[in-house]
């Protein structure tokens, strides 16, 4: 099997442990491929086969190609998010408990907790720092790679139920450990005081010489963990990719590798975009999240600048297709009671269609006829998911958006085992199947 496009989508993952350092990638990847940046006001006209790309609060981005046909023919739009459950550092995070130096978190999103014990992690996010005026700030990118902390499960011989009954609190067990604090106390000043503020500075004075700038400098941050070892291809016939965050960079590659890719057609119809937003895990109601006004700005603008009226624009709703993707649960040879059972996605077998009749899912009989007839003409095999009926599931951006921009939408991803986990299992023939189906997508 051809593994190029699994290592990768692996090496991506493993460069883009939050969204932060997920869109500077693509943004990285698509000006080496001569898209420019975008701005709502440029005074530059949009021209047909001009590529650009736009982002949102270093979280969000919109990337897109115009067709050279009329763009009557609307837009065709691969959704996806760019945030994964994660802890998230509270603002003053240090405690000393014995001896050791704790880190006071947040959960974000619906991380599996236990996945997150015992290994070895490490903290990226961005960081705000002091610029020329107080609203005029800065922010760098931050990533420390070297796992500067870890989550130690307690022993079994202290919690005889810690493979039954064990209730992990957010508040008292999801406190990663950075170190002990004598070895920090015997290098400083032994006059001073080590008390929270002392604490505080130190926490300051390790993200400023990971910046290589000042302490005093630093305003404010957004930090989160995440596990810095290396995704891998599992499986006797190299069958799985087992690593961090599949949902939702595999789903955020994949359109960027297809939009990217050469086209066959130069001729290809309306406008191609992804479009990939921050906080679904998290509800997306945020200025960069999927139920924010910036995504029907942008494409509104990228009308008018191509010459179009507001009329045109509000006409291409009816034109225009989005496919949002998010990953989707396969069936479980070890928890099988959990599928519907009759939908039982199954890893290695194509994408997967997600329906839901309390439209948690944006799927409709029209929406999801299109993606079928795409997979049929790249003879690529697809499946479906429906939640059990007395399960709730889970939802994604494909609803929030396609109320927003009010056009066709189906919901699809490929099917992983443990969702949130911070290792999930997927498909490695997956990941070519629907590569196929994009490219072919975004050529017509
Ligand atoms: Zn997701």
């Amino acid at each position: 099997m051809d593994l190029d496009y699994t290592k990768s989508l692996l090496n991506f993952i493993d460069n883009s442990p939050t969204a932060y350092q997920a869109v500077e990638n693509m943004r990285q990847a698509l000006n080496k491929q001569g898209y420019k940046r975008y701005k709502i006001n440029q005074t530059t006209k949009l021209q047909k086969g001009d590529r650009y790309y736009y982002t949102k609060n270093d979280s969000a981005l919109i990337a897109f190609e115009i067709g050279n046909k009329p763009i009557e023919a609307g837009f065709k739009i691969f959704g996806a998010h760019t945030d994964s459950p994660s802890l998230r550092i509270k603002p003053q995070a240090i405690s000393i408990k014995e001896n050791a130096i704790c880190l006071n978190t947040e959960v974000y999103g619906g991380p599996i907790f236990s996945s997150w014990f015992d290994r070895p992690l490490s903290l990226a996010g961005r960081v705000s720092v002091a610029g020329e005026s107080p609203l005029n700030i800065k922010t760098h990118l931050i990533d420390f790679r070297k796992p500067i902390l870890v989550l130690p499960n307690v022993a079994i011989h202290m919690n005889r139920n810690v493979n039954t009954k064990n209730e992990i609190k957010a508040n008292l067990h999801l406190i990663p450990i950075m170190g002990m604090a004598s070895e920090i106390e015997s290098k400083a000043n032994q006059s001073k005081k080590k008390d929270k503020s002392f604490w505080q500075n130190w926490f300051y004075s390790l993200i400023a010489k990971e910046l290589k700038i000042e302490p005093k400098d630093i305003l404010d941050f957004d930090l989160f963990t995440y596990d810095p070892t290396p995704g891998q291809i599992v499986g006797v016939n190299d069958d799985f990719i087992v690593s961090s965050r599949l949902d939702n960079l595999a789903m955020c590659y994949a359109g960027l590798k297809a939009l990217t890719s050469d086209k066959k057609n130069s001729n290809f119809n309306g406008i191609n975009l992804l479009l990939y937003t921050d906080n679904e895990e998290v509800g997306s109601v945020t200025k960069q999240g999927a139920d924010s006004s910036f995504i029907r700005d942008i494409l509104e603008s990228i009308c008018i600048n191509l010459g179009y009226s507001r009329q045109d624009f509000l006409a291409m709703f009816d034109s225009s297709y989005m496919i949002s993707a998010d990953q989707a649960h396969a069936a479980h040879p070890n928890y099988s009671e959990y599928a519907d059972p009759d939908h039982r996605p199954i890893i290695n077998s194509g994408p997967v269609i997600k329906v839901a009749a309390s439209q948690s899912y944006a799927t409709d009989s029209s929406s999801a006829a299109k993606f079928i007839g795409l997979c049929k003409s790249a003879d690529v095999p697809y499946q479906w998911f429906v939640n059990r009926s007395d399960l709730r599931g889970g939802s994604t951006i494909g609803s929030i958006t396609s109320a927003r921009l009010p056009m066709s939408t189906i919901d699809i991803g490929n099917a992983i085992w443990a969702m949130h986990s911070s290792r999930e299992t997927g498909g490695v023939k997956d990941l070519i199947y629907l590569d196929r189906v994009l490219k072919l997508f975004f050529d017509l």
